[in-house]
Parts: C-alpha cells; structure tokens; sequence
C-alpha cells in the first residue's frame, strides 16, 4: 500500500483477497504497510488489486520466501539499534559487536564493557539467559545478568544485544535490552520467533548449526511474519566434521544469504572457530565477503571465565583487531562504525 494509504482502502483491498478465497496478512514493514497472501489468486485478480485506490504494487514471490525477499524489497534493509538509533546495520557502515559471551558480575562486565568501547564496538554483547549444551554448565545469571547488562547500557551508552532462549521471557529481555539474540539452538523454535517478532524489538538471528540457507531465511520470516521488520541475520558457523576448529564458518552462506534478502548479515568469528588465533582472519574475511558487520567475544580475564573463556579476544586483541579491519571494510567500499559520540570513548 502506498505509505499514506487509508484504513478503508487497506480493508477495501483485504476483502476483495478474502472474497476470492485468499488469506491476506497485514503488517507495516519498513514503513510500508503490506498484506501478504498464501496462493497466488489469479492474474485477473492481480490487476484488480493493483488498480485499488491505495495500493502501490503487487509484487509476486516466487518460493517461500516472501517479506525477506529481495524479490519483494530490492534494497537494503537497515536495521537502526539503540533507543536514539545509534547503531544501523545494513547500511554503509561496518557495525563491531563486542562482549562476554555471558554476563558473570558487576566487575567483569565493567571491565569488559570498558574494553570493548576502548577498541571501537558501537554495540555490547553478553548473555543472561545461556541455552548450554549441558545442563551442569553454567546456564547463566538470569534477571540479575540482564540488571547488569541494562546497568552498562546506561553507563557506557551502548546499546546491549543478549540471547532469549524461552518465548515467556521475551518481555522482560525486550524491556531490559536494545535487541534480542536468537541462538543457533533456537533458530527453528517458532514460538520463539513469533514471540520476538511480536516484541517490537529488533531481533539478530543466529543460524541453526545444521540449518539451510533456506532454513534460516524462513526463521526470520516468522519474525518478519509478526510485522517485525528489523531482523539481522547471523551466520555462526555450521556443523562440520572438522574438530579442529568449533564450528565450520560458512562465508559462501553470507555472500548467498545478501543475494536473497535485503536483511543484513553480520558473521560472529568467535563461536564459529571457537579459537581467537582464527577470529582476526575470519574478521577480514567476513568484511570482504560483503557482511555488514561482526560480533566478537571480548573478556579481560578469559582464564577465569564461565563460559566460551577458550576464544574470548583479550581488550588489547580486540583494539589491535579493530584497526587491521578499518583498512579491509574501507576496501570494500565501507566504513567502519565510529565509536558513538556519548560512550565512554569519548571521556
Ligand atoms: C552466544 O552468542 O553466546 C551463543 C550461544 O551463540 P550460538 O547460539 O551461535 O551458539
Ligand atoms: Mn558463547
């Protein structure tokens, strides 16, 4: 619909759908107000469509995919993050995530906040909520980790990115943070996904371990589906054989994954290789590849860490990483992130 569209215009159009047996579905998708249909009607109905006072065009879909495709929405989507938009991914800059992989205490995350704002990162990461493998590992601090991690928001200015793992709990890490993780454990746990598409809040999808391409972009369709357009995609490693490195990064998933959707795709190096000799590589390799931006396990006490300690950067590594990689995403026609004015940089 045209984005000044009328409510009786937008009804006048889903009748005419429903008269001829169709199912539409109504959302506002990067401000333009769209309704989405199962089946495909008939060319007939197509052009009456079209010519309906309101509408802008009809766009046919072929495959699955339909809101994440870029058959449907030809330019990049740009996902604005933070409560006055500070960090974009998707659009011409090159947007750093940094973080624990899990929040453990008030001193470890100042430490670590203070580090990855030292090296550059528009965004903190860390995890409240753990989705482990095994149920005697640390599962993480639950509400008191997403108290700390809201505590740094305010401190550091930046806006803070962690990991939901049950749709009951959607409300209250929306309320507490600036965007919601999906992990690969969750990626196909579609109450979860319409649970987070109906938050409102921006949503990063990580792949499934041994999910398609196709997989992972009908994941963020249920999102998407919800009328939650701001969904950034994560490409995190896929299951080899290889056991010499954690996971295999998948880069030709990035480059395809650009080709069929206008969502941005960030790659994390850390979880993907599970080693931090291999994050400053996969790093470059990933801003080459066309991803629109990393997220980076950063800990200052990595030894002592209850969870992922094994590829956490150190603050030193993480600087040292953030200048090879301004050279890389300039290359590629880009530009690195500048530190938000209000951080702690800044000071
Ligand atoms: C994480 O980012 O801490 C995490 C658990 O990632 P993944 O879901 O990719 O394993
Ligand atoms: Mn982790």
């Amino acid at each position: 619909m045209r984005p000044r569209a009328t409510r009786e215009q937008l009804d006048f159009v889903v009748g005419l759908l429903q008269h001829h047996g169709l199912a539409p579905v109504s959302s506002t998708i990067a401000d333009i107000m769209t309704l989405i249909t199962e089946g495909s009607g008939t060319p007939d109905l197509a052009a009456a469509v079209e010519k309906s006072p309101g509408v802008d065009r009809v766009v046919v879909v072929p495959g699955a995919q339909r809101l994440t495709s870029r058959v449907f929405r030809p330019e990049d989507t740009r996902v604005k993050v933070g409560s006055g938009a500070e960090t974009v991914f998707g659009g011409p800059e090159f947007a750093v995530i940094a973080g624990p992989c899990a929040v453990e205490s008030m001193a470890q995350m100042n430490a670590v906040a203070d580090a990855v704002v030292a090296g550059g990162a528009v965004m903190l990461r860390g995890g409240a909520f753990k989705p482990r493998t095994s149920p005697y590992s640390f599962q993480g601090l639950g509400l008191a980790g997403l108290a700390l991690l809201a505590e740094q928001r305010r401190r550091t200015g930046l806006p803070v990115v962690t990991e939901v793992v049950t749709p009951g709990d959607v409300e209250c890490v929306a309320e507490e943070s600036d965007m919601l993780q999906i992990g690969t454990r969750n990626m196909q746990n579609f109450d979860l996904l319409r649970a987070a598409g109906a938050s409102g809040r921006p949503v990063l999808l990580k792949r499934g371990m041994a999910a398609t391409i196709e997989e992972w972009l009908l994941a963020a369709e249920y999102v998407m589906h919800m009328g939650n357009g701001d969904v950034v995609l994560c490409e995190r490693g896929i299951r080899g054989y290889d056991r010499g490195t954690r996971f295999t990064l998948d880069l030709s998933a990035v480059a395809e994954a650009k080709r069929l959707t206008h969502l941005p795709v960030i790659v994390d190096p850390s979880h993907s290789t599970g080693h931090p000799h291999l994050v400053g590589p996969m790093s470059l390799a990933a801003a080459s590849c066309g991803a629109d931006g990393l997220i980076i396990d950063v800990h200052t006490d990595a030894r002592n860490a209850l969870c992922d300690g094994a590829q956490a950067l150190t603050g030193d590594e993480f600087s040292t990483l953030m200048g090879r990689l301004k050279p890389v995403v300039e290359a590629v026609g880009r530009t690195l992130s500048p530190p938000h004015s209000h951080s702690l940089a800044q000071v």
